[in-house]
């Protein structure tokens, strides 16, 4: 039996990386799905995957650091499917790479208002209609290792990671009697568009692969790869199926040992 059969799941930041990984693999568990993004074009191209499935998807464009969209998003899922029993919390961006000290206002505040204001605005939704629905639900966020360590060039993006950890926490305290479960993931280094994006001129400096960059220059890897979308959706299909019943508060590393606390 799929993992997660006919749940209706809720992703963000679906048409790329790891989102969109999810969706893919939510999808062959099951699940029916309503997939969030800032822009059209990439949603499209997670459709165009899933189409290919079979499973019962819709699409949903804006900005999950603005409440009217948000509202708009989770109104059309539950008129779409009716209710929601999974909410991914996964849209993200890096900050402009920058030392504290030479970061802009703008800078700052925009990887806040996405980051973390995003994902606020969206457990927010999803406990209000899992408490009045009833039955319970799974909310899971994605956080990083960079808000378990500081690391330079990036601190309002590990102040927002370490945010959604806090969060979490105290979220799950607050709606663990309902059996709502609320926990976070914190990936290493994977490779996704994100990453890319930040390290494609470094790597086209050095004529370094991702993988030869990150083994070389990041934190040592034990398990001696980068990690990929997959390798983080298999753990947040974990947590939102019943394997994950008694597991609430917890902000679980997948990056092959990078991390370890
Ligand atoms: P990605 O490939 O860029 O995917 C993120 C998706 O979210 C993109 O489609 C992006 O659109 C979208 N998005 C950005 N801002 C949004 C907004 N305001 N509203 C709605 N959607 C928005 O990045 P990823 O690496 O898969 O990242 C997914 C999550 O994992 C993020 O929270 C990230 O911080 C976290 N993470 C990633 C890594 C890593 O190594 N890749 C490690 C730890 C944690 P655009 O493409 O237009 O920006």
């Amino acid at each position: 039996m799929p993992l997660l059969q006919n749940r209706v799941a809720l992703v963000t930041g679906a048409g790329s990386g790891i989102g969109q990984g999810v969706a893919l693999r939510f999808a062959q568990e099951g699940a029916r799905l309503a997939l969030f993004d800032i822009r059209q074009a990439s949603l499209d191209e997670t459709a165009d995957k899933l189409k290919e499935t079979g499973a019962d998807f819709e699409c949903f464009s804006g900005d999950v650091s603005l409440t009217e969209d948000v509202a708009r998003f989770f109104d059309g899922a539950v008129k779409r499917f009716g209710r929601i029993d999974i909410c991914v919390n996964n849209a993200g961006i890096g900050n402009p790479p920058l030392p504290l000290v030479q970061m802009t206002d703008e800078g700052f505040d925009r990887t806040i208002a996405v980051n973390l204001r995003g994902v606020f605005l969206c457990m927010r939704a999803a406990g209000r209609q899992m408490i009045a629905q009833g039955g319970g639900g799974r909310i899971i966020s994605v956080s990083s290792q960079a808000g378990k360590s500081g690391f330079a060039m990036l601190a309002p993006y590990c102040a927002t990671k370490a945010g959604v950890i806090l969060m979490t926490r105290a979220m799950a305290k607050e709606v663990g009697p309902m059996g709502i479960t609320v926990n976070c993931v914190c990936p290493g280094t994977i490779d996704t568009p994100l990453l890319r994006g930040t390290l494609d001129p470094l790597l086209a400096a050095t004529g370094q692969t991702l993988e030869e960059w990150a083994l070389k220059n990041g934190p040592p890897i034990p398990l001696g790869r980068i990690g990929y979308p997959v390798d983080v959706a298999k753990l947040i299909t974990f947590l939102a199926s019943d394997e994950a019943d008694y597991m609430t508060g917890q902000a679980i590393n997948i990056s092959g040992g990078q991390e370890m606390h």
